[in-house]
């Protein structure tokens, strides 16, 4: 930013631009956006993918393969099936970046931020995107500045401008003077953030001709984070990989040293089996899987922001919500009322004492009648809303009593302060001060009316009820307005509403299903404490042993006390949004997995340092969702237990594939080596594993990540944070699997080659290879379902049906079809040997299912640990 710009600009009339400007506009200045980072082309793209491990060993292969048929009359067969793989491999690969790119696009196309403004007369509410140049817009708290702009008029206007200076610090803007010569005080900047007041400003620039666009291509640099399942994996797939060498050396070597076979062989078979053994499509699976979950958490109504939190969100040991509207409707309606003078009445029942109180309402309120996609509609706090609303039932409006009053000062409403106060001027001339909010934050000058009002008010809370107060005071001609000291001290009290905010009806099931998951949900409030726990009660949040504390009672604890009493605290009421911080880190701290809800610019800390920040989209300001890793669009708390919900299936499934693709990969492994010892040479040709490892591992790998959520998922405690990836029975399963398939595949070869025939290695090696990759993929439905398999084991997930049966045919045919077998040196089996293959391909799945059975009490007792 320049200290004196030479911006110079045309001030447009207070009607705003016209839809012909607008279009004129657009034509010469384009759209609002800041361009992404360039594309990356083709080319790049495919080497990053001959660049990983497994591409680089098959690269190796080729050229082995290629050296073998060239000089050592090998024949072409290796040189084609190795290149073909090859190719395969980097197509899929790049074929899954681009969907799964796709969907992120889609993605962030979902949370584009919106603006207020002001055209052909009328205030609209429109993408932030379609802002030319000239565009009058308006800007509250909470707002993220949607261009460049200068400011025409504000009151208190504060912004943060930590995106572009990088210091978090709230900096005042004034007016603009003249139309040349401005400050950047008196402008503010496309990305910051208004942290306080209002303001109505003209945009001078947009997209990347703004302040934040010249430096966008910093922005952009910035690197992915990997997830901690990411994490894992990586290290479980380099271990993978350094065994898969290991074995690759050990089997050269003792097919050089014990077999005396050449140089090119052993190496080829060496190479084969360390591709064989890496799991390569395992990253794939992890993608897949991550940006399905994003999409159908996206149907669900929740948005992620950063990949990661599809994730973390299936993990979340705790939930802390905010009441008013997440669990609530945020539909309120004003029941009941109070007044000295009247007692408690119905908010239908309005004799003449209690309309001064609903003026003074409606004066003292920022609800905005805008108009939006060509409708109208209130916009503002429901709590403002319900007064509107209660003012229509009277024959009455806001703009009716502004003309009488108009407002000449204001203190806006924070929900640290949890009260507001507007001034006006009387027709006679005099001030009238209006404040309204938490009768307990109120500044009243103590009387009996008081203490009426506070049995009145602890009456209205206990129906669940949440209570306003309204104080005021008559100022003379020539006092201060915006003496706020002065003003906010000795009101007197008009009067209280109550309004009702009922439960979603969800709500109640939903708490009780993330209690089943072992999560637990903490209601966070700036209601007052009884309001708090009548509802808390009413949906179950706050049961026997649990307990409701204020912010005062909070601020009270020390780090210890509230560390030692955090998990038995459900209910926060009257708590700031700097609070919030607080209760996360506590939590952390005792090493749990928290998610925060939020929706104001104070709570946006909060939301960063949650594991899981989850924003309001219908309520929630610009600062809260850019601070947050997922956003409700329904603002609805069940929303957040079926993204849970889809978290943990993605987790599940990724672990599932984990089982599948390892397990046998080690198989084959101990396989190649334990028949080298044996003397019988290599059971597989390199071919043979590498076609192995695309159809039965490489096609059916891909399908698990299309599994749909098991039913038990959420009867099961969350993952811990430093909880092992093998835990839970899975390295118990890899191994009986591993072991399964390494007894059963040497066995059918010594059959194949001993038994059914005479010393012949190639019946031996097409026994193993439809053994193998058959039972592999049979034995992938005992894996996909934690539960014994049922008729519904088959019938969740259709694609993978298909894609198993194309991979077996395509399996079959290959030892069936004259050429394709000649080709890969297979041989047709007698029905003798067909028998073998038909049993041997079941035992997998039988003995994974046993297992199933024999160790079900043990996962069963997971669920209560
Ligand atoms: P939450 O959103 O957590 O329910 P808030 O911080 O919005 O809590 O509100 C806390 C208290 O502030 C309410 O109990 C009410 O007394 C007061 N309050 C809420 N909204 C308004 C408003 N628009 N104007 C004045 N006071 C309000
Ligand atoms: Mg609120």
């Amino acid at each position: 930013m320049s200290q004196k710009s030479e911006l110079l600009f045309k001030i447009t009339p207070k009607s705003g631009l016209t839809d012909a400007e607008v279009e004129q506009k657009r034509v010469e200045f384009g759209i609002n956006e800041l361009l992404e980072q360039r594309p990356v082309p083709l080319y790049r793209k495919i080497w990053h993918h001959l660049k990983d491990i497994s591409s680089l060993v098959l690269l190796l292969a080729v050229v082995l393969a290629t050296y073998m048929a060239i000089f050592q009359n090998g024949g072409w067969t290796k040189t084609i099936v190795i290149s073909l793989i090859l190719i395969i491999n980097v197509v899929i690969g790049l074929y899954q970046e681009a969907s799964a790119e796709k969907s992120l696009a889609a993605l962030k196309a979902m949370s584009l931020p919106t603006a207020k403004g002001r055209r052909n007369g009328r205030d609209i509410t429109l993408a932030a995107s379609e802002l030319v140049p000239g565009d009058l817009i308006y800007l509250n708290t909470g707002d993220q500045v949607p261009a460049d702009a200068v400011i025409i008029e504000e009151t208190n206007l504060t912004v943060d401008e930590a995106i572009l200076t990088g210091e978090s610090l709230a900096v005042s803007k004034t007016n603009f003077k003249a139309e040349t010569n401005l400050t950047d005080d008196e402008r503010i900047f496309s990305g910051t953030a208004v942290v306080g007041g209002s303001a109505l400003a003209q945009v001078t620039a947009i997209g990347m001709a703004t302040e934040l666009g010249k430096i966008a291509n910093l922005l952009n640099k910035t690197q992915k984070r990997q997830t901690p399942l990411q994490g894992k994996l990586d290290s479980l797939s380099k271990w993978m990989t350094l065994f898969a060498a290991l074995g690759g050396v050990v089997i050269f070597s003792l097919s050089m040293g014990m077999q005396n076979k050449a140089l090119a062989d052993s190496l080829m078979i060496g190479l084969s089996l360390a591709v064989a053994a890496v799991p390569e499509t395992l990253p794939i699976i992890v993608t897949i899987s991550l940006s399905r979950g994003v999409k159908r958490m996206a149907d669900r109504n929740a948005i992620i922001r950063h990949i990661g939190a599809v994730e973390t969100i299936g993990n979340v040991d705790v939930i802390a919500t905010d009441k008013t509207g997440t669990l609530t409707q945020n539909k309120m309606t004003i029941t009941k009322y109070w007044t000295p003078e009247t007692d408690i009445k119905k908010a239908a029942d309005l004799p003449e004492a209690g309309q001064n109180l609903l003026k003074m309402l409606g004066l003292a309120n920022d609800a905005k009648i805008m108009e939006k996609d060509g409708s109208k509609e209130v916009i503002g706090d429901a709590t403002e809303i319900a007064i509107v609303n209660w003012l229509k039932t009277q024959g009455s409006s806001r703009q009716q009593l502004e003309e009488k009053a108009p407002r000449i000062a204001e203190d806006p409403f924070d929900s640290a302060k949890k009260m507001m106060t507007t001034v006006h001027r009387l027709p006679n001339g005099h001030l009238l001060v209006i404040a309204k909010g938490a009768l307990d934050r109120l500044p009243l000058t103590q009387s009996k009316v008081i203490e009426a009002g506070q049995k009145a008010h602890d009456d209205l809370a206990a129906a669940a009820l949440r209570v306003l107060a309204v104080g005021y005071k008559v100022l003379p001609e020539d006092a201060d307005p915006t003496a706020w000291k002065e003003i906010n001290s000795n009101l007197k009290l008009a009067g209280l509403i109550g309004l009702i905010d009922p439960p979603r009806p969800e709500v109640a099931a939903a708490i009780a299903k993330a209690r089943q998951a072992g999560i637990k949900t903490v209601m966070i409030t700036g209601d007052h404490l009884v309001t708090a726990k009548a509802i808390a009660e009413e949906i179950g949040i706050l049961d026997s042993g649990q307990t409701a504390i204020t912010g005062t009672e909070l601020s009270e604890m020390s780090d210890a006390e509230l560390k030692q009493s955090i998990q038995n605290i459900s209910v926060y009421a009257r708590v700031s949004p700097s609070d919030k911080i607080r209760i996360v880190q506590m939590w952390q701290e005792l090493n749990k997995t928290v998610a925060m809800t939020g929706d104001g610019v104070n709570d946006a800390p909060a939301l960063k340092a949650a594991d899981v920040g989850i924003a309001m989209g219908v309520t929630g300001t610009e600062v809260a969702k850019e601070a947050a890793d997922m956003i409700l669009t329904d603002d609805n708390f069940a929303t957040i237990i079926k993204a849970v919900a889809e978290g943990r299936t993605v987790y599940q499934n990724i672990i599932k594939a984990v089982e599948f693709l390892i397990g046998v990969n080690f198989a084959q492994i101990f396989l190649m080596v334990i028949s080298t010892i044996f003397g019988w040479g290599a059971p597989l040709l390199a071919e043979q594993l590498l076609i192995i490892n695309v159809l039965a591992d490489g096609i059916p790998g891909f399908f698990i990540s299309k599994e749909p959520s098991e039913p038990n998922i959420m009867a099961q405690d969350p993952i811990g944070n430093d909880e092992s990836l093998l835990g839970r029975g899975l390295m118990q399963r890899m191994i009986i699997r591993a072991i399964t398939f390494t007894i059963l595949t040497l066995g059918v070869y010594a059959y194949g080659r001993f038994v059914i025939s005479a010393n012949n290695p190639q019946v031996g090696m097409t026994l193993v290879f439809l053994v193998l990759a058959l039972g592999s993929m049979i034995d992938i439905y005992a894996i996909k379902d934690s539960q014994p398999i049922s008729w519904q084991t088959f019938k969740t997930n259709k694609m993978l049906n298909w894609g198993l049966l194309l991979s077996m045919t395509l399996v079959i045919s290959l030892t069936v079809l004259p050429h394709l077998r000649q080709f890969l040196h297979l041989t047709l089996l007698p029905i003798q040997g067909w028998l073998v293959v038909l049993f041997g391909s079941l035992i997998p799945i039988f003995i994974l299912e046993l297992n199933k059975r024999l160790t079900g009490n043990l996962q069963l007792n997971f669920e209560n640990s």
